[in-house]
């Protein structure tokens, strides 16, 4: 059993997992043939619940392997028609699928790799209105998505409902994949705290994928996901593991969780939010432009000694890490106490890890009647890029 499945999930007691049919031993006796597997450990395949978030490039070889290993039940969330440019990289339809539904294409093909396994297609966008109650409804949770608000969405509805979420995200030759939101783990927001700002990092569709990538890494997201089920092996919890299909090279690094992630540390994000507008798209377009000064226009503003408040909205540990020097800390969620404390009169610069924070600050103040109120580009990253590389980049 691993202990990271919930153990109300049926998969607990040998005794309660479905039994095999002789056409399933015939099918999987290669598997049964592994001590680490047996007919104990397909029993608990079969048993398994496992939610794929979209039937594109990680869904496709994720959704074929976890059905050709005998995963009981595969629930598959999308709502996206077949394209003839999703073909070079999205196996599970053919060319006859094009115009078709993702769900309609994945069942078929689904029930010719192996009949055994039920498909249950969930023909939704998935959202903060329908994502937990869904989720509640399987064992784990690979993520097969291609956005930064649907990947914050499933990260907190797995941590919320105590489900592993198995992650893999591609870009263009590189890919990451690791195990969040178990017990024992980082989850996403613990790694990545804030979304990039709209547009900084291009999809597929803008920037181009190698079709082979998401194969890669779809099919590490099922090793993860049937290592979890069986309780077998060193799942990818706490680590991440960076693929570079150019260099071949993988390398796992070392991730831990965050005592003061919003989601799996402090606990105060207790329920589902607008994840739209928290990765800033869709957000109604402001009168005002947001005034922008790049790392090194500030150090040329630091080093001659301009009159000038520079604030830091990241979180004190975050500072702790890496800081600008003059830099005042005023995290972002204590914003707002702070605003009566500052000169409209005096110049002001905010800055925080890349640039979303900042940028979020900067609006308070513009919604305060502040007008001289400047946003860091790329944050301290840029900072640490442009101007001091002894500075950490984290
Ligand atoms: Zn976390």
């Amino acid at each position: 059993m691993s202990a990271t499945l919930d153990p109300t999930t049926a998969t607990s007691e040998g005794d309660t997992l479905p039994e095999l049919t002789r056409d399933e031993l015939v099918r999987y006796s290669r598997h049964v043939l592994l001590p680490e597997v047996g007919v104990e450990g397909q029993r608990r395949l079969k048993a398994a619940r496992v939610l794929l978030v979209g039937a594109g490039g990680l869904g496709s070889p994720a959704a074929l392997y976890l059905a050709a290993a005998g995963v009981g039940t595969l629930g598959i969330v999308d709502f996206d028609r077949v394209d003839i440019t999703n073909l070079h990289r999205q196996l599970l339809h053919g060319t006859s699928d094009v115009g078709r539904t993702k769900l309609a294409s994945a069942v078929d093909r689904l029930r010719e790799v192996n009949p055994h396994v039920t498909v249950e297609p969930h023909d939704i966008r998935l959202s903060s209105a329908n994502a937990l109650e869904l989720i509640r409804q399987y064992d784990l949770v690979v993520d097969g998505t291609d956005n930064f608000q649907t990947r914050y969405l499933v990260n907190d509805a797995c941590v919320l409902t105590g489900r592993p979420n198995v992650y893999g995200s591609i870009f263009r030759f590189d890919g990451q994949v690791s195990v969040f939101c178990t017990a024992e783990g980082p989850c996403y927001r613990c790694i990545y705290r804030e979304p990039p700002p709209p547009g900084m990092v291009p999809s597929c569709a803008e920037g181009g994928v190698l079709g082979i990538l998401p194969g890669i890494v779809g099919i590490l997201q099922a090793t993860e996901a049937i290592k979890l089920i069986l309780g077998i092996g060193e799942p990818l919890i706490g680590r991440l593991n960076l693929i570079d299909a150019l260099g071949a090279r993988q390398r796992t690094v070392k991730i831990k969780r965050d005592p003061s992630c919003p989601a799996c540390g402090t606990r105060e994000l207790q329920a589902l939010v607008d994840y739209d507008a928290f990765c800033g798209i869709g957000a109604a377009p402001s009168e005002a432009p947001i005034l922008e000064i790049t790392p090194t226009e500030l150090a040329a503003k630091l080093a001659r000694r301009d009159d000038f408040v520079l604030l830091d909205v990241r979180d004190p540990h975050e500072y702790a890490i890496a800081s600008i020097p003059g830099a005042r800390l005023v995290p972002l969620g204590t914003f707002g106490d702070a605003i009566s404390s500052l000169d409209r009169a005096t110049d002001i610069v905010i800055h925080c890890r890349s640039g979303a924070r900042s940028a979020k600050a900067v609006r308070q103040l513009q919604a305060a009647g502040f007008t001289r109120v400047w946003n860091v580009v790329g944050g301290i990253l840029r900072w640490a890029d442009d101007v001091d590389p002894s500075v950490a980049k984290y």
